[in-house]
């Protein structure tokens, strides 16, 4: 069973298995075709990690015909129905799928960007990223492989999964996807559903946000209480000082699940697993994802000693938001 072999990166590989194709006729899309029609999002344009846009319909990667029509197709039919069905659908989904899924997109994107130039004028700039940076993100593209082949992941999968339910925007703002593939967290916003993952944290964060993510269960969050949360989960990612590691049997088996035993992510160090967190530095973060997100942190961000939060007000409280934004009410919870 394939699973660590070194594989060939390249435009002719499918991005998955990694199988050399013959005629190279069948494209994967990053952002599943529904998503796109959905949102009406094939000519819209995302920013790649060198800060050009590319139109949606142009984010295809390789893909054998094998893992597009099978695995890939099944895992986007599952998400697909979820979808339609609402937000309680969603919010019961298996979270090996949520988490899955979008860690295709995420790992998608890096793989479509080893084939776009630096600098689209210019041939010789070289691409966004070559083949040995997106070696950094090999251990995200093993888990990848569960898609295809049976997994077992013992003592939950390797990831946090957060969704949400948000107010509906008009039509033509009730969409956003944002990714920071460093700290291996993406979020997306899709009408009444909010979807945040962070892959090789192990649930830590699942754990650190329990009970902010349990009382805002039973809310409706505006959408920059939604990139707030991201910001959050995503900072913290980002200050976490192990690097998790991972115990594979059963992969050189025919026929025998992968399983996969996390290691404490302690360790033996008696060092807290995350560093200090910095307001000022925190803020920063959360006004560039507000930003990205087509808001600013005058839009009615609370900001004392630089604290930003539209989710907690200054006494503790959860902050009830209607989709205008205005504050509707206050709901207390146990910190
Ligand atoms: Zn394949």
């Amino acid at each position: 069973m394939k699973l660590f072999d070194d594989i060939s990166l390249t435009e002719y590989n499918c991005f998955l298995c990694g199988e050399l194709l013959i005629d190279c006729s069948t494209v994967e899309h990053v952002f599943p075709k529904w998503l796109l029609k959905r949102f009406d999002l094939w000519n819209e344009r995302l920013t790649l990690l060198n800060t050009t846009k590319i139109p949606y319909k142009n984010l295809v990667i390789p893909c054998c015909a094998k893992c597009n029509n099978n695995s890939l197709s099944q895992l986007e039919k599952r998400i697909e129905l979820a979808f339609l069905d609402g937000y309680e659908t969603m919010k019961r989904l298996d979270k090996l799928d949520v988490f899955r899924w979008m860690m295709k997109i995420m790992y998608g994107l890096l793989y479509r960007e080893l084939t776009l130039l630096r600098e689209r004028a210019n041939s010789s700039s070289g691409y966004i990223i070559t083949p040995d940076e997106l070696k950094k993100w090999r251990m995200l593209r093993v888990f990848l492989q569960s898609i295809r082949l049976p997994f077992i992941f013992h003592n939950d999968i390797p990831a946090s999964v957060f969704i949400f339910k948000l107010h509906e925007l008009h039509s033509d703002n009730n969409y956003f996807y944002n990714d920071t593939p460093a700290t291996l967290c993406s979020m997306v916003r899709m009408g009444e559903v909010g979807i945040i993952v962070c892959a090789e944290d192990n649930g830590m964060l699942s754990d650190v946000f329990f009970d902010l993510y349990s009382a805002l269960e039973t809310i409706a969050l505006h959408p920059i209480q939604f990139y707030e949360f991201f910001a959050q989960v995503t900072y913290l990612r980002y200050l976490m000082n192990r690097t998790p590691k991972y115990l594979f049997t059963g992969h050189h088996l025919a026929d025998h699940p992968v399983e996969v035993v996390a290691m404490p992510m302690k360790g033996l160090s008696e060092k807290p697993i995350f560093d200090e967190w910095d307001p000022n530095y925190y803020a920063k973060i959360f006004e560039m994802i507000l930003n990205k997100g087509g808001y600013n942190i005058d839009s009615g961000v609370r900001c004392q000693d630089m604290a930003c939060s539209t989710l907690v007000d200054e006494n503790n409280k959860i902050v009830l938001m209607d989709k205008y934004q205005n504050i509707v009410g206050k709901k207390a919870w146990k910190k």
